[in-house]
């Protein structure tokens, strides 16, 4: 579990003169060196700019101004936002040399705010992947076991959280990347209504389900995080919603009569310690006020699945067509030399700086839209999209939240599925449905397990109808007092 500061606590010790700025800013630094000196969790640091920024925050404070909650809050970005000024790779080879121009509305919102960026962290290549292992910059270790995964894409966002190399982080989550990897490393993370955040600026793998994310070390610093970024935005058209609101605002009703329905059968599906915790976790929650339901949720598990791959590697097939090497990124010295028509320029680049992810999901994708398959497979996988929706809004129709483990198995070992993609996709059971129907979803830690030794996490998701944060927030603000 993380430990370290919490936004609150370290917004008070700044505030009162406990602790300042510079202090904290350069704590963290020393802390990412010597804790992360190979490079596995921050791809790029941001030093010196963070440092300018915490001495001109101390200044402010010693002129006994208050300052605003997220102001000095030293925060992790993953690197498929782009950071006007900071390198932006995405994790892949393509973008090892880019530094975009712009800020992702959501890093703007926070750079408004006052917080320090300390750097771009590690993440799968544009964010394809469930382990942190498609990373082109090598997988970085679970905190809480260094020979498993820490769950991806966002696998650096979660790891710098749960190590306490950051007070909370950034992350994007297309079918469960911000869930998946809080839960594998034991700390919260939050996906919220698709268009709640301005996906302005995020590095596109699925557009249609795309949404940036927030990794924290409770429920609270994730409501905070979310009021301070949560807007609609004149660049992203899908994005929606009010700003400035307070998500912390109904923590106070506490749970009792709050209903949550849970799948038996989905639950039966995990593995053994995984499904006991949840057991567990939903008993704890009656004898706490609140209410259990048991319900059938159909769609959530294979179907989901398959349709969610289909959907997404469309998608990509068509946003990754963009890198090209010509207009940005990095060029290889074979194409240079050796490509005389503009197809050949672009296989070689594309051929020798793309991952083996990212590769088999643009074939995929291309072949699931091409014309004599696309009804059969692009078409299905809409018909099915709107199923899900459907039967989730049926259920929230009749109760305000839905329980499942976030992942059906523990964190697995590094290397273990890399060979066996269905497998590894097939981690992604419970949480690419929120992403289907665009609801928001969390994952909380709600048990430990001790495999070899070592104390590992387990996560609970919770899952809302679109639009309402307030009771998803709540009910993971007491679920994880549980
Ligand atoms: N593991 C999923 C995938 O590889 C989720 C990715 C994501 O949410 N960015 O597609």
């Amino acid at each position: 579990m993380s430990s370290g500061y919490t936004i609150s606590q370290l917004h008070d010790n700044l505030q009162q003169g406990k602790t300042s700025a510079p202090k904290v800013t350069e704590e963290y630094f020393r802390k990412i060196k010597k804790e992360d000196w190979n490079h596995k969790i921050y791809l790029t640091l941001n030093e010196k700019v963070a440092v300018e920024q915490a001495a001109a925050l101390d200044k402010k404070i010693r002129r006994g101004e208050k300052i605003s909650l997220m102001e000095g809050i030293p925060v992790a970005v993953k690197d498929v936002l782009c950071t006007k000024g900071l390198r932006t790779t995405a994790g892949s080879k393509i973008l090892e040399n880019y530094t975009p121009a712009y800020d992702a509305t959501a890093v703007k919102k926070l750079r408004e705010e006052g917080s320090v960026i300390l750097g771009k962290v590690n993440c799968d290549e544009f964010a394809m992947g469930g382990s942190g292992e498609n990373s082109a910059y090598g997988v970085c270790p679970n905190p809480l076991d260094p020979q498993r995964v820490p769950g991806g894409s966002s696998s650096g966002s979660a790891a710098a959280v749960a190590k306490d190399l950051c007070v909370f982080s950034l992350g994007t989550d297309t079918g469960g990347s911000v869930r998946l990897p809080a839960s594998f490393c034991g700390i919260v993370g939050l996906k919220p209504t698709y268009g709640r955040i301005s996906r302005y600026g995020l590095i596109a793998m699925a557009s249609s389900l795309d949404q940036v994310g927030i990794l924290a070390k409770n429920v609270n610093d994730s409501a905070l995080t979310l009021s301070a970024i949560a807007a609609p935005d004149r660049y992203d058209g899908t994005s929606s919603g009010s700003a400035g609101k307070d998500f912390t605002r109904d923590f106070n009703k506490g749970i009792r009569g709050l209903t949550l329905a849970y799948d038996k059968d989905l639950i039966a599906q995990s593995e053994a310690e995984v499904a006991e915790k949840s057991l567990i976790f939903l008993e704890k929650w009656k004898d706490a006020g609140g209410k259990i339901q048991e319900v059938q949720i159909p769609f959530i598990g294979k179907e989901s699945v398959a349709c969610y791959y289909i959907i997404t590697a469309s998608e990509i097939s068509s946003n990754m067509a963009r890198y090209d090497s010509s207009r940005f990124g990095v060029t290889t010295r074979k194409a240079k030399k050796g490509a005389y028509r503009w197809h050949d320029y672009i296989a070689l680049c594309r051929g020798e700086l793309l991952g083996k992810e990212v590769k088999r999901r643009i074939l995929l994708g291309t072949f699931c839209l091409s014309s004599g398959y696309y009804d059969a497979y692009y078409g299905k996988a809409q018909q099915v999209r709107y199923c899900v929706r459907k039967s989730l809004a049926d259920i929230f129709k009749k109760y305000p939240l839905i329980f499942t483990p976030t992942s059906p198995t523990l964190p697995f070992k590094i290397g273990e599925r890399v060979s066996d993609p269905v497998k590894m996709y097939l981690a992604d059971v419970f949480t690419t449905t929120a992403n289907l129907a665009g609801v928001p979803a969390i994952s909380f830690p709600i048990g430990n397990a001790k495999i070899s030794g070592k104390k590992l996490s387990i996560g609970g998701q919770l899952m809302a109808a679109a639009w309402d944060e307030e009771t998803l927030l709540r009910a993971a603000y007491w679920g994880e007092k549980l």
